[in-house]
């Protein structure tokens, strides 16, 4: 079978998504797997739980962990995706906070709608695991393509780490993406291993998508994660040792993930403070991370760019706020850097990358003022410290 790489990371992508929902899944679905919506095909169903059973020996010896007895496949089908786990059809206030903050940053245009992000996402995933269930979703898997035994291997993994491991995810972007990575990471590095075992081709190396920022943003997990498995890897002597020791310390900031290094030294976010004059308590308040910072500018610059203006972050904290009289949104956004240095190319990166799609700029000493679309986003730095704000106008 033909896949382009885009079409690939998407398929790939969307088990994350799925993965990310685990607990949702396990909590709020008390009764949902009736036979309602299974295949009807025995035989299918055989031949892949069959498939199942052999991937699961080879992925036993590769991480060294038993299954446990409880784990089980479940044969799905799209409607019942669609209908169990994709969105709702108006976003939920947590989403809603979720959309606007990604445009309040320009990471998304202002036409962009989570509700469409995420049933696209949801749509095209071919296998997915909750708990100890792997879930493989029939009209997107053929069991005669050597990538869906790959696939295989990979959700396999996630059953390993829900029973040895119990990972727990943050309440912050930067560090959910940051566990997430170390989760799909090692999933991604058994599955490669596996395919080194079994003959299959390994899977292209993924980029970042800049060109769909929202499913860029999602995919952090496996453009960096499984780098970053290697790493620890190679650090014990080609041993899981570092890897599962990394449950239980995982990386805090997709700023660790992508430079390994900076994990192992323990090379923690620092405490970002902000200063507000509102009288209203914030609607929604997040940790974004120097992955988040530096698809901002990869969607308006030279990538190259982006990744030299995003390195140096020291942590970061954002506001959203919502004016009830006025109907304004409204972000604050403080994010410090290791050195001033480090501030003022931010600073300069994001100023010509606003340029660049089109915003009027005014700048004064130490502020930037730039109109675009609805918004009016000010930024100013001071010494280490970058602030940005953007607010919807009056319409
Ligand atoms: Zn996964």
């Amino acid at each position: 079978m033909n896949r382009t790489p885009l079409v690939y990371a998407i398929v790939m992508m969307i088990i994350v998504a799925l993965s990310m929902t685990t607990y949702t899944l396990l909590t709020r679905t008390v009764f949902p797997f009736q036979t309602h919506g299974y295949s009807e095909s025995h035989s299918l169903k055989e031949e892949i739980k069959r498939i199942v059973e052999e991937v699961k020996h080879k992925v036993e010896e590769i991480r060294g962990l038993k299954f446990p007895p409880q784990s089980k496949v479940i044969i799905i089908n799209k409607t019942w995706v669609m209908e169990h786990w994709g969105p709702p059809p108006k976003p939920s206030k947590q989403m809603l906070y979720k959309e606007m903050v990604y445009k309040l940053t320009l990471l998304v245009p202002p036409n962009f709608s989570i509700v469409k992000g995420e049933a696209e996402w949801t749509a095209s995933f071919m296998a997915a695991t909750a708990g100890y269930t792997l879930y493989i979703v029939e009209e997107n898997f053929n069991p005669k393509d050597p990538t869906a035994l790959r696939a295989i291997a990979h959700e396999l993994t996630h059953i390993l780490q829900y029973h040895y491991f119990h990972p727990k995810y943050p309440s912050t972007l930067d560090g959910r993406l940051a566990v997430l990575a170390l989760i799909e990471g090692d999933a991604d590095f058994v599955a490669d291993r596996f395919c080194n075992l079994t003959g299959i081709p390994p899977r292209p190396q993924l980029g970042i998508p800049v060109d769909n920022p929202y499913i860029a943003l999602q995919s952090f997990p496996y453009i960096f994660g499984e780098k970053f498995i290697a790493y620890l890897y190679r650090k014990a002597n080609n041993t899981w040792t570092l890897v599962n020791k990394a449950y239980s310390n995982p990386p805090k900031s997709t700023e660790q993930v992508m430079h390994p290094e900076k994990y192992l030294q323990g090379e923690n976010p620092v405490q970002v403070k902000l200063v507000v004059n509102e009288t209203t308590r914030p609607v929604l308040v997040d940790t974004m991370g120097e992955y988040y910072i530096l698809l901002i500018l990869a969607t308006k610059t030279k990538p190259q760019q982006a990744i030299q203006a995003a390195k140096g972050w020291g942590g970061d904290l954002l506001a959203l706020y919502y004016d009830n009289k006025t109907k304004e949104w409204k972000i604050y956004w403080n994010i410090t850097w290791d050195t001033e240095e480090d501030a003022k190319e931010f600073y300069n990166t994001l100023t010509q990358a606003l340029e660049n799609i089109g915003a009027k700029i005014t700048t004064s000493q130490n502020k930037t003022i730039a109109t675009i679309w609805n918004y009016t986003i000010t930024i100013t730095i001071q010494n280490k410290t970058t602030l940005i704000t953007s607010r919807t106008n009056p319409e």
